[in-house]
C-alpha cells in the first residue's frame, strides 16, 4: 500500500475516532487520550516538519540560485511568480465575494449567546513596512525565528555572491547539494510517521470541535467551502491547463500528499518540505525554480485564506445589516491581498488578517466570535487550497522558464518510492 493511501486512511480514521470521542463526552478520554496522547504525537509530528523547513529552504535555495546561475533569469522567476501570486489571490477573493453576494449567507441570522470577549483588531502593517522588513538586520535571528521572507532574501543574496565567485564556490555548492539531498531524505523519514501523526491531529480536532458547532453558521461554512472548491477545482485547474497544457487530474493526484499534510497541519509553512517533494519529484518542476517559488508562495500566496476573508466579510456585513458597496468590497480585496503578503502561512493567521480587513471597512470585530468555532476546520481546508495555488504558480513559472521535466510528470510512479 502506498504511503499516501496510508495517510488517507489515518485521516479518515481520525475523523471517525475524533467524532466518536466528541459524542462520548468522557472526561478521562478527553483529558488523557485527546489532550494528552493525541496532542503529544500530533505536536511531535508538526514539530518534526517545522524542524526541516529552515535548513531545507536554505540548502535548496542556494542550489537553486547556483543552478540558475544568471541574475537576470532569477529576476524573471521572481517577477513572474510574484505577479502570478498576487493575480491568483485577487481572483480568489473576487470570486469568493461574488459567490457570497449571490448566496447571501448570514441574512436573517439571530445573534445570541456569542462570547466576543478577547477579540481585538490588529493594525495592518503598511506596504512600506512590509517591504522594508524583507531585509533582515541579523540573518541568524531571521533563521532562528523562521522569518521566511528574510531567509529567502538573505539566501538569494548569498547564492548570487556564490555565483559571482565562480569556480571558487564549486565545493561549497557541492556541499549544499549534498545537504539538500540529506534534508530530502529526512523528509522521507518524517513522512514514514505521517499516517500516525495525521491520525492524531485529525482525531484531536474532531474530538474537540464536534459537529453541532457548525449548525448555526452552516450558511457561512457552505458558502466558504463552495468558494474554496470552486477556486481549487475550477479556477486553478483552468489556469494550469490554459498556461501549461498539463492534465489537471494528474496534477491533482500528484499533489495529494501535500494537500493532506496541509489539511492536517493547517500550516503552509510546515508543509513546505512535502510541497517541495511533490512538485520536484512527482510533478517535474526543477529545483532551480521550486526552491524559490514554494517557500515564497507559502509566505505571500494565500488564495484560500483570501477566500475566507471575502466570504466572512459578506457574511458579517449581512449579519449586522451593513451595506459595504462596491468600494467597500474593492477595499476588502486590496486589504486581503496585502495582508497575505505580510503574514506567514501558519495556523489561524487568517483570523488575524480578518481583523485587519474588518477594521479597514468598519465592520465590528466582535463578529469574528461567530465564526471562531468553525475556523480550525476551515483553516485546514483553506491551507490545502493555499499550497495548491503555490504549486500551480510554481509549475507555470517552471514551464515558462523551460525548467520543467515532462518525463517526470508523465510517469505515474515518479517519486512514489520516496513518498
Ligand atoms: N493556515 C493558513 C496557512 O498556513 C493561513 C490561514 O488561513 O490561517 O496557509
Amino acid at each position: 500500500m502506498s504511503l499516501t493511501m496510508k495517510i488517507l486512511i489515518g485521516m479518515l480514521a481520525g475523523v471517525v475516532v475524533g467524532a466518536a470521542i466528541n459524542t462520548l463526552d468522557n472526561a478521562f478520554v478527553s483529558d488523557v487520550v485527546v489532550g494528552g496522547f493525541f496532542a503529544m504525537i500530533g505536536t511531535m509530528f508538526v514539530n518534526a516538519l517545522k524542524m526541516l523547513v529552515v535548513p531545507l529552504v536554505f540548502f535548496s535555495l542556494v542550489c537553486g540560485v547556483a543552478g540558475i546561475g544568471d541574475i537576470r533569469v532569477l529576476g524573471r522567476v521572481g517577477t513572474k511568480s510574484f505577479g502570478l501570486y498576487i493575480f491568483t489571490t485577487a481572483v480568489a477573493i473576487a470570486t469568493a465575494i461574488l459567490l457570497a453576494l449571490v448566496i447571501g449567507p448570514g441574512q436573517g441570522f439571530e445573534m445570541q449567546g456569542i462570547d466576543a470577549s478577547g477579540i481585538t483588531a490588529k493594525e495592518a502593517p503598511s506596504v512600506w513596512e512590509v517591504f522594508a522588513n524583507i531585509v533582515p538586520t541579523n540573518p541568524i535571528q531571521a533563521f532562528a525565528s523562521g522569518e521566511m521572507l528574510q531567509i529567502i532574501f538573505y539566501t538569494i543574496i548569498l547564492g548570487v555572491a556564490v555565483v559571482m565567485l565562480g569556480d571558487q564556490s564549486a565545493s561549497f555548492v557541492r556541499a549544499c547539494e549534498y545537504m539538500n539531498e540529506v534534508m530530502m531524505k529526512i523528509v522521507s523519514i518524517v513522512m514514514a510517521f505521517a499516517p500516525y501523526g495525521v491520525f492524531c491531529l485529525i482525531a484531536k480536532t474532531f474530538a474537540e470541535q464536534g459537529i453541532d458547532l457548525f449548525v448555526p453558521v452552516l450558511a457561512y461554512v457552505g458558502t466558504l467551502v463552495g468558494a474554496l472548491f470552486l477556486h481549487l477545482f475550477v479556477t486553478l485547474m483552468i489556469l494550469l491547463k490554459l498556461t501549461t497544457g498539463l492534465n489537471p487530474l494528474t496534477f491533482m493526484k500528484k499533489m495529494r500528499s501535500a494537500q493532506i499534510f496541509a489539511f492536517s497541519t493547517a500550516s503552509s509553512n510546515a508543509t513546505i518540505p512535502v510541497t517541495l517533494q511533490c512538485i520536484t519529484e512527482r510533478i517535474g518542476v526543477k529545483n532551480s525554480v521550486a526552491s524559490f517559488t514554494i517557500p515564497f508562495g507559502a509566505t505571500i500566496n494565500m488564495d484560500g485564506t483570501a477566500i475566507m476573508q471575502g466570504v466572512a466579510t459578506v457574511f458579517l456585513a449581512n449579519v449586522y445589516g451593513i451595506e459595504l458597496g462596491i468600494s467597500g468590497y474593492l477595499m476588502v480585496i486590496a486589504m486581503a491581498v496585502l495582508a497575505s503578503i505580510g503574514t506567514a502561512g501558519v495556523p489561524g493567521v487568517g483570523l488575524v488578517m480578518l481583523t485587519m480587513v474588518l477594521n479597514q471597512v468598519g465592520l465590528p470585530i466582535e463578529g469574528i466570535a461567530l465564526i471562531l468555532g468553525v475556523d480550525r476546520l476551515m483553516d485546514m481546508i483553506r491551507t490545502a487550497v493555499n499550497i495548491t495555488g503555490d504549486a500551480v504558480v510554481s509549475t507555470i513559472v517552471a514551464k515558462l522558464e523551460g525548467e520543467f521535466d515532462p518525463a517526470v510528470f508523465g510517469d505515474p510512479n515518479a517519486g512514489i518510492e520516496s513518498e
